[in-house]
């Protein structure tokens, strides 16, 4: 029997809350980020009991101390199940080697073929229960620039409780990833194409949650990356490449392509958890804010500059915070203290002591555009393998750490054919999608264009809110 999870906001002044409670508030209303009281950890014969699980069996194993007391084991295996049901390959998360002690382990094989499936998939299960239980309903807004928005909608399409709207900057993304949003049709779902920036939709959300009577009686909610429940549902696949590798009677490390801190969090999760994990290799774009900390313990942000790896055109590491509040062994009124003057000066401090744990774990690589193609390029020419640039960035920073005899793992965080101009100008190919999304350009899209005004979307959202109550 384990014990109910509770759960703490790393800047100390909000309430204590369970797993299901943490899922749906998101942030914590101190601007804290929820994560456990305690870590669980498990024996390395626990460990042990978990090699050769299906992935699906695996990942509930492995959350249950998380959800305990919110969401019973035999529920959440079920929803774990139909979670990862849908997704390309019987493995789930497949892991392929590419070099002497290099792996990769794909993470795509969901239906918007990114990382980001992982744990959005069983999210939208997750509000769905919660919200059978409760008898309520919520809807979900966002902002997205690609991979978010297209995971969110996927993820709450066609489900009962759960309206979804999301932003995103009209002509602004892809094609695929337009399409991969404004091509689900379901009533639940709500397409804003926003006559403005990324930020300019990121700003509207922020608006409309920062209008209370609004928030309220829309029943608004978020599924960005720093609801704890993501972070949980990201470990499992850690675990299941550990163990396929020799964890927990040999260490393994693992090399992550990184934006907001979350998948790499992840990791660190599973090391508390017990799990031996020798070293947490974080591979950045130009945009470098986290090789920065780790190399020089500078953290200070630069503006955001485009790259071939959008989905890690970041400026502020949201998840970043809750490592803080662990390097500052949570001392919480410490944590809000270092992230206010974070955010008001553009700067973190950082005390060389705290920066040396961090640096004993983790190291940081930064690639630019040209390394980005030249490790593209080198990959497919000497293992045959097409890694999209995200995936290549986590290769190479994985390589740059490799230590003999222990596993590197890197994550592969999106398909290549999701970046086919990258890929094209790397090796001259571009790769196709995936059966399931053959026909994406036949499909007929629906979404609404509208003005970066406020007002104007808040009418759009409660259309969309009467439409589906
Ligand atoms: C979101 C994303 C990342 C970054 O992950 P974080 O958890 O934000 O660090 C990396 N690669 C791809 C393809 C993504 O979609």
């Amino acid at each position: 029997m384990i014990g109910p999870m509770r759960y703490i906001s790393t800047r100390g002044q909000a309430p204590v809350r369970d797993f299901s409670s943490v899922l749906l508030a998101g942030l914590a209303e101190d601007g804290g980020l929820y994560l456990p009281e305690s870590w669980p950890e498990f024996s390395p014969q626990q460990w042990r009991d978990l090699r050769g699980l299906p992935y699906p069996e695996l990942a509930a194993r492995v959350m249950a101390p998380f959800t305990a007391g919110s969401i019973a084991p035999d529920v959440l295996a079920g929803l774990c199940r139909d979670a990862y049901a849908h997704f390309d390959h019987a493995a789930i998360v497949p892991l392929t080697q590419v070099e002497d002690g290099l792996f990769v382990q794909e993470l795509f094989h969901g239906p918007t073929l990114a990382f980001k499936d992982m744990a959005m998939q069983l999210l939208g299960r997750l509000f769905d229960h919660v919200l059978t239980q409760r008898g309520e309903h919520v809807t979900i807004v966002g902002a997205t620039s690609g991979d978010t928005g297209s995971a969110a909608i996927e993820a709450c399409r066609g489900r009962e409780r759960l309206r979804v709207v999301i932003l995103h900057p009209e002509g602004r993304t892809s094609d695929v990833q337009r399409r991969q949003m404004t091509t689900v049709l379901e009533p639940n779902v709500t397409n804003l194409a926003v006559q403005g920036t990324f930020d300019d939709c990121q700003d509207m959300v922020k608006a409309m949650f920062a209008d209370a009577a609004f928030r309220t009686d829309m029943h608004l909610s978020a599924v960005n990356s720093i609801n704890w429940a993501r972070i949980a549902a990201q470990v499992p696949y850690y675990v299941y490449s550990a163990l396929a590798l020799g964890a927990p009677d040999r260490e393994v490390a693992f090399a992550v392509p990184t934006g907001n801190f979350g998948n790499v969090l992840a990791a660190w999760v599973a090391r508390q958890m017990g799990l031996p994990v020798r070293a947490l290799c974080v591979g950045s774009n130009r945009n470098d804010i986290l090789s920065r900390f780790l190399n020089e313990n500078d953290m200070s942000i630069h503006g955001v500059v485009p790259s071939l790896s959008p989905s890690m055109d970041i400026q502020v590491s949201s998840n970043f915070e809750r490592l803080l509040f662990e390097l500052l062994d949570r001392d919480a009124e410490a944590c809000a203290r270092t992230m206010t003057e974070f955010r008001k000066t553009g700067r973190m401090h950082v005390p060389t002591p705290v920066w040396d744990k961090a640096n004993a774990l983790f190291h940081g690589v930064a690639l630019d555009d040209d390394a980005t193609v030249a490790e593209i390029r080198r990959l497919h020419a000497e293992s045959q393998y097409m890694a999209d640039p995200h995936t290549a960035i986590g290769i190479a920073a994985g390589r740059a750490f490799r230590e003999s005899g222990i596993p590197m793992v890197a994550m592969a965080t999106a398909h290549p054919a999701k970046f086919p101009d990258a890929m094209e100008k790397a090796i001259g190919i571009r790769p196709a999608l995936p059966e399931a999304l053959a026909d994406l350009f036949d499909r007929p899209e629906r979404y609404e264009v509208v003005a970066a005004d406020l007002a104007a979307i808040e009418d759009r959202v409660r259309a969309a809110v009467l439409k589906n109550s």
